[in-house]
């Protein structure tokens, strides 16, 4: 019987491509996004084979509804993808707006641990399954106006290895994905729709392709049944670390 994966953020970037990836192997695919257009639109690309759940990650009693009443070949869920995340300015903290850390905070964290509880009891029940989070390389660094962004994804790095911990004696996998420099709309959302200043940010860089990162989710789900990838950070050749910036007076 196919497996089944349920991707959060199928309408674009990662979770577009990870549902391609999976899709040319048969699997079964849930397609989670608030916008409901993208998501039919995958559905007639992939038929059947697809599901689309069409919900805002921060609205929990939506979540728990949308994962308490799944249709057969989807009920069994085999492998989440918790991906929808987004990124919302580059002000440093004395200037950044409190709804769009509000915004990041209830999406990047507290959408990520609803999703998780929801799907995870059914796993334990049947000691199977594998937990897939998109974190990101700014969760373990600092930089100008990563801010609250960067520590929602300090959160998802420290929370997969917590929740790891927490099922320890059982089959279930735990995986943290931390891409770098990556080409989607992420940065479009970042900047609110301009996509001058957005492209601006990959002028002259080699980004990182969303199906990099699908491949990596792909190979990770794939290694035998005992190995557990624990955490992967993937950088684009073109990125590495700047080392440390001092302030001097003159
Ligand atoms: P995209 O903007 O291309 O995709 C983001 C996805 O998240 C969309 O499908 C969007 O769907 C979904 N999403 C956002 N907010 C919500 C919400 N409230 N409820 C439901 N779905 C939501 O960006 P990426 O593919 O790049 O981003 C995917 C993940 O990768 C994110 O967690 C991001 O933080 C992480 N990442 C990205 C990097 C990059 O440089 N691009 C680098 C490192 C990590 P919809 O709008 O339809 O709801």
């Amino acid at each position: 019987m196919a497996k089944t994966i349920c991707i959060t953020g199928v309408t674009s970037g990662i979770g577009l491509e990870t549902a391609h990836r999976f899709a040319r192997d048969g699997w079964n695919i849930i397609g989670t996004g608030r916008r409901k257009d993208r998501l039919d639109a995958l559905g007639k690309e992939l038929g059947g084979a697809f599901l689309g759940l069409n919900f805002d990650v921060q609205d929990r009693d939506t979540v728990f509804a949308a994962f308490a009443s799944l249709p057969a070949p989807f009920a069994n869920i085999d492998v989440l993808v918790n991906n929808a995340g987004l990124s919302l300015g580059l002000d440093s903290v004395e200037k950044a707006s409190t709804q769009d850390w509000d915004t990041m905070i209830q999406t990047n964290i507290n959408g990520l641990l609803y999703c998780t509880r929801a799907v995870l009891p059914a796993m334990l029940a049947r000691n199977s399954g594998h937990i897939l989070n998109i974190g990101s390389v700014a969760g373990s660094r600092a930089f100008k106006g990563g801010n609250v962004y960067a520590s929602t994804k300090a959160f998802v790095n420290h929370f997969s290895q917590n929740l790891r911990t927490d099922l320890h004696g059982s089959a279930i996998r735990v995986t943290n994905i931390e891409p770098g420099m990556l080409r989607t709309e992420f940065m479009i959302v970042r900047f609110k729709g301009d996509a001058e200043n957005s492209e601006g940010f990959y002028e002259g860089a080699e980004p990182l392709a969303p199906q990099d990162i699908a491949e990596a989710i792909w190979w990770s789900v794939s290694c035998p049944p005992h190995m557990n990838i624990c955490s992967m950070e993937i950088m684009p050749v073109c990125q590495a670390d700047g080392g440390w910036a001092f302030w001097r007076k003159k």
